[in-house]
């Protein structure tokens, strides 16, 4: 599951592009393709997509509740940016974000193998630099900017 910080004005195209799915060949299609093209769905705005547990990690090191879904408004872009500023001149600050990787269980423990993929100070500072652009542009473009 995860999480896409989106500005909510912000619109759509539909950009077809050849299939790139390994072996999709002439006579031999990948099962997503019909003909050899894919179309993606493009956003004109940057967006964010982070993975559940690292999009909760940014909302709490912003001062928000790590809740699944939420929206800033136009007029609260402003102080959104400022906390994103903040979080990113303070390791203190984005310390609540960073997680470390763990790998416990597999064969041989009786337990199933579960591995935690890590989040370190840099990952989260580059998430805080894209979400700075998402943000940015709900401002340059009077749009609220929501994560689902
Ligand atoms: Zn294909």
């Amino acid at each position: 599951m995860s999480f896409t910080f989106t500005p909510t004005n912000a619109s759509y195209k539909e950009v077809n592009e050849p299939c790139d799915f390994p072996g999709c060949v002439d006579g031999n299609r990948c099962g997503y393709c019909d003909d050899g093209e894919q179309t993606d769905r493009v956003c004109e705005a940057p967006t964010l997509n982070l993975a559940n547990s690292n999009a909760r990690g940014i909302l709490m090191a912003l001062g928000k509740e790590p809740v699944e879904s939420g929206q800033w408004e136009v007029n609260e872009l402003g102080d959104a940016r400022q906390r994103v500023l903040l979080a990113k001149n303070k390791a203190a600050v984005r310390g609540c974000a960073l997680r470390d990787a763990s790998e416990s269980g597999g064969p041989g423990t009786g337990q199933c193998k579960v591995i935690v993929g890590g989040y370190t100070d840099a990952q989260v500072f580059d998430r805080l630099c894209r979400l700075d652009d998402v943000l940015a542009w709900g401002q340059e473009h009077d749009s609220p900017v929501q994560w689902a």
